[in-house]
């Protein structure tokens, strides 16, 4: 720990931006091996269905089943789980399932359509998919929290089978895993894990059925395969590391800045802790806290090769400078740890979730604030959103044209047809345009 040194920037440094690049520079999935791996399992699986699930479970996970009946759980067992949890902690899966719920449910989106002068109708119509895959990572760790968190919108979307998977190594069962399953309405569970799970699901085995859309964190082999199988399914995203970064006039008492920056940095070594602030002294400060909590850390192995290799303490000349920084990062987690988050919020563009003011710890956004703890990494907050509701539905657009509608939009389509050469496009048009207008 004494020979810790963490990155230290300045937007007054000349080679900043490259500085920052080269910190912030990740590949998410790009290991040849693990790619040769992945598709062998995943050819294997396509061949052989079940046979080949069961051998890889067994190999991988260190279990001794023989068919893929001994790899499913009833939904009795998920309600016993629930039934056997200690009171607190079923009070408290309960209580985040709720407030996850009601924050979900208004993010559903109804069909609509409005109807032209002419009588034409036109408009939208939301289905829920039919079935869903629900990857549960489990190798090291287990996740009730993301059960709950990919499960309750899928269920709120209202999809009509909910699939989950989840590798229990050495056979060990987590019970809040499977509690949190149960509350969440989740269908059916396969305890099978891995890009064998992955291909179970994305192509179908005699015991696992073909879902139309996988989505879970996992590790490399996971999303190698979830990458592999986009296109015969969908996915919700290919998920890298987590990251925080903390937005902080230099207020914030420094032991909860240095709690939150570990809190993103337990997770993974590979995590990426972020503080930036106008207040050069601040950073001397939560360096400081860095320094006396982490030895009392559970997990400060951990803690520590993040801080060493991805994390930065960032001085900027003032807030407006801090927002662009942050931009530029599009992090994960953005918290502002300031007096007025919302005054700040307008110029925010990119950001997964943000996390307003000195009280806002990130942790209770990855439990039971109620948004999703699913949300884009890597910087590509850019271009997408947290998991949702929205991810579970999709959109048919409805076209009924009156016979006087016809007639007239024909007339367009007819032009537009012809411009392109497509006859039969003009001519199906042209039937359909009355010959008095
Ligand atoms: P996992 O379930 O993702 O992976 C375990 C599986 O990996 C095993 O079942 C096995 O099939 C496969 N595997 C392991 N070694 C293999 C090998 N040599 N060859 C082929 N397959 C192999 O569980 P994990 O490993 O604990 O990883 C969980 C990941 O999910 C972590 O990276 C964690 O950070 C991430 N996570 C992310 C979020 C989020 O919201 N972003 C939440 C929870 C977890």
């Amino acid at each position: 720990m004494d020979d810790l040194t963490i990155a230290r920037l300045t937007t007054r440094q000349a080679d900043f931006n490259a500085r920052l690049d080269q910190l912030l520079a990740w590949e998410s999935v790009s290991d040849k091996k693990v790619n040769q791996i992945v598709d062998e399992i995943l050819d294997a699986v396509k061949q052989q269905g079940d046979a080949a699930v069961v051998e890889y479970t067994n190999r991988f996970d260190r279990t001794v089943a023989s068919t893929m009946s001994q790899l499913e759980l009833s939904s009795d067992r998920l309600k016993q789980a629930l039934d056997g949890l200690p009171t607190e902690q079923r009070a408290a899966l309960e209580q985040a399932a709720v407030r996850i719920r009601q924050y979900h449910e208004k993010q559903k989106s109804d069909s609509w359509q409005y109807t032209e002068a002419d009588g034409t109708m036109l408009g939208q119509k939301v289905t829920p998919m039919d079935r869903v895959g629900l990857y549960v990572p489990g190798g090291k760790a287990a996740y009730p929290s993301s059960v709950l968190m990919n499960a309750i919108p899928a269920h709120v979307a209202g999809v009509q089978e909910i699939i989950m998977v989840v590798p229990t190594p050495g056979g060990e069962l987590n019970e809040l895993v499977l509690a949190a399953a149960s509350l969440a309405g989740v269908d059916r569970v396969f305890t099978i894990g891995g890009a064998q799970a992955v291909a179970a699901l994305a192509y179908g085995t005699e015991s696992v059925p073909k879902v139309d859309k996988i989505v879970g964190p996992g590790n490399i082999f996971v999303a190698t395969a979830k990458r592999a199988v986009f296109g015969a399914v969908g996915i919700d995203m290919i998920a890298g590391p987590s990251e925080i970064l903390v937005i902080c006039d230099g207020k914030t008492d420094p032991d909860w800045v240095a709690m939150d920056l570990f809190s993103q940095a337990e997770h993974d070594e590979d995590a990426q802790p972020i503080l930036i602030t106008p207040d050069a002294d601040y950073i001397e400060q939560v360096e400081a806290s860095i320094r006396k909590l982490l030895p009392t850390m559970e997990r400060r192995e951990i803690i520590e090769v993040s801080l060493r290799n991805r994390a930065a303490l960032i001085h900027v000349n003032d807030m407006d400078e801090a927002i662009e920084v942050s931009n530029r990062i599009a992090p994960e987690h953005l918290e502002l740890s300031v007096d007025n988050p919302e005054a700040l919020l307008p110029s925010i563009r990119h950001a997964g979730a943000i996390f307003m003011g000195r009280y806002t710890a990130e942790a209770l956004g990855d439990y039971c604030a109620g948004p999703n703890h699913v949300l884009p990494t890597s910087g590509t907050a850019r271009f997408s959103s947290p998991l949702g509701v929205y991810d579970f539905q999709k959109r048919s657009s409805l076209i009924m044209f009156s016979a006087e509608g016809a007639s007239e939009t024909g007339k367009i389509a007819s032009v537009l047809a012809r411009g392109e050469s497509l006859t039969a496009h003009a001519r199906s048009a042209e039937y359909r345009i009355k010959s008095d207008t």
